[in-house]
């Protein structure tokens, strides 16, 4: 349980440590997202090292309630801006509350997930500030930064680590001058921590004054479409590629996914091609997954498609080109034909009658990676 909130609005000169570590919790219709959640097991990571305290950012209307799961998720202090003037997301109200609280309280990092809200949040609260920021992070660590001009040393900065290059480098990005060291990170990325109902943490209410400059939009209408599919959620996923080679032949991927109990994935090259709609890409601009068991069907394997990918716990690859790098990744690769070899599977998993997939994957493949398909059955 959190500690019982401050009543007094708390823009005194605030006695906390100024040297916290961030992260934005972002909610929506008086719901946590979960990219939050995520940055605040990496956030509690990054605090630990740095021996400072985890700070999270709440800001709504009507939320007050929602800092205690917060805390429960690892935050050390949440500082929440509660006015019906931010009910929901619009820029400028929200980048201010930001920036107040910034200014206030001047944490070392201040990290926001890349959801839509995150990206265009966490750019005007950056350039409000003149801090940098290194947008979509994959992974984000602390470690000291040698100038190579200078030579001199700064200690403990944070590491923005990204692709870059279209995925062909993996760029680390410092910022030694400015503060906070500003990131996002794209959903999915960290692994969401364990909830702690006894983790202890403050919440710190805040008022912020928004002058009517500030208040020029108005939200008419909020219109939210459902995503076609879950990914983030799902257990077992059943992927095609460029090599499914038509939108009616993705039928075969969505008939293992269904046998396995499964959802459909796909890689942008399928999704270009229109065989299935965008909100099932995995990979660096689609979702990132990590089922317990990834099928990847007709997929070269890209490092942008690796991306999303590369952490499931078991991976089996189905490919005609036996050299496709998919196959570097993948627990089992089984070299063939998809057209033969899924039908195959979905003939031997009915057989079998078992409700896992493991079973699949222990009694009725016989796992090749160079000389053809060994199905059973
Ligand atoms: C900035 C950027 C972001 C990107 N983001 C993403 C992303 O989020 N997700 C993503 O997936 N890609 C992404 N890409 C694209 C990525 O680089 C690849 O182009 C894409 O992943 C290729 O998709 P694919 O493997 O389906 O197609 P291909 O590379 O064309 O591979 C098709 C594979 O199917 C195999 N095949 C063909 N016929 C059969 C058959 N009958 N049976 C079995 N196998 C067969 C072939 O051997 C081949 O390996 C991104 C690229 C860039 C530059």
């Amino acid at each position: 349980m959190a500690k019982k909130a401050k009543s007094q609005a708390a823009n005194t000169k605030s006695s906390r440590p100024q040297n916290e570590v961030w992260i934005y919790a972002e909610q929506s219709g008086g719901k946590l997202s979960e990219v939050g959640l995520e940055l605040l097991g990496k956030g509690r990571e990054l605090a630990h090292k740095l021996s400072a305290p985890l700070g999270a950012v709440l800001i709504g209307d009507g939320i007050m309630e929602l800092a205690n799961d917060i805390i429960a998720h690892g935050a050390d202090v949440v500082y929440v801006v509660d006015d019906p003037i931010v009910k929901d997301y619009t820029t400028r109200p929200y980048a201010l509350s930001c920036i107040s609280l910034v200014n206030e309280f001047k944490p070392q990092i201040f990290i926001i997930g890349a959801s839509v809200i995150g990206r265009d949040l966490a750019p005007r609260v950056a350039s409000s500030l003149r801090v940098g920021l290194t947008a979509d992070c994959t992974k984000l660590r602390i470690d000291d930064y040698t100038d190579p001009r200078t030579e001199k040393i700064y200690k403990n900065l944070l590491m923005q680590i990204r692709p870059a290059f279209g995925g062909n480098i993996i760029a680390t990005i410092v910022n030694p001058h400015t503060r906070p060291q500003m990131a996002t990170v794209r959903e999915g990325v960290m692994t969401m921590p364990k909830r702690n109902p006894s983790h202890r943490g403050e919440i710190i209410p805040f008022h912020v004054k928004f002058p009517s400059s500030e208040l020029k939009v108005k939200l008419v209408e909020r219109a939210v479409r459902e995503k076609k599919v879950n990914l983030k959620a799902a257990q077992i996923i059943v992927s095609g590629g460029a090599g499914v080679g038509s939108k009616e032949n993705f039928a075969l991927i969505e008939e293992l996914a269904h046998a396995l109990g499964g959802v459909v994935g796909a890689s942008r090259a399928a999704v270009d091609a229109g065989f299935i709609d965008h909100d099932h890409q995995v990979g660096q601009t689609g979702t990132t997954v990590r089922p317990k068991l990834y099928i990847a069907c007709g997929i070269s394997g890209a490092i942008q498609h690796q991306a999303g990918m590369a952490e499931s716990a078991k991976i089996i690859a189905i490919n005609t080109d036996s050299e496709a790098p998919i196959f570097k990744v993948a627990h089992y690769g089984i070299v063939g034909d998809l057209n033969v070899v899924i039908p195959r599977l979905i003939k031997a998993y009915r057989a079998g009658g078992t409700s896992t997939a493991a079973k699949i994957l222990a009694n009725e493949i016989k796992c090749v990676t160079t000389s053809g398909v060994e199905v059973n059955g």
